[in-house]
């Protein structure tokens, strides 16, 4: 049997509200938000389990909708790295990596704390919120001792 849904909103079109973008939901804000908290989540997919990064709507994995924020465990590895050379005047030199994190995502970022060369491939490193661009950011350092 057909069942014919109406697709047009109750009320009066002129008078009717548009409806509200739900920016304070959308993803990336709510990766943000944590860390402007001092909290790293990750997004979970509840269909599959997974994590993923960066946020988004859909799993990558499953394409599941369902997706849940844990609290990141901040420790990973040094998956590639590499040196931006920099004027001291300019800053000078800084590493830019990309970091697999024991949730199996990576993350572009920077190890600091260290000579920028001195970050190698599978160097262990834990997260931390710092600040990149004047924004919050994950950033790394080694793992000590
Ligand atoms: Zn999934």
């Amino acid at each position: 049997m057909l069942e014919i849904i109406s697709t047009r909103l109750p009320g009066n079109p002129k008078t009717r509200r548009r409806p509200q973008v739900p920016n304070a939901t959308a993803p990336d804000q709510i990766f943000q938000r944590a860390l402007a908290n001092n909290e790293i989540l990750l997004p979970k997919c509840d269909d599959c389990g997974a994590f993923h990064f960066f946020p988004r709507v859909l799993c990558p994995h499953c394409h599941g909708a369902a997706i849940s924020w844990e609290r990141a465990s901040g420790t990973g590895r040094v998956h590639t790295t590499t040196v931006v050379r920099q004027k001291p005047e300019r800053g000078g030199d800084y590493n830019v990596c990309v970091i697999e994190l024991d949730e199996g995502v990576r993350m572009m970022s920077r190890v600091e704390g260290i000579a920028p060369a001195d970050v190698v491939i599978d160097m262990p490193v834990t997260a931390f919120v710092g600040e990149a661009e004047g924004a919050p950011a994950v950033l790394f350092k080694p793992v000590e001792g």
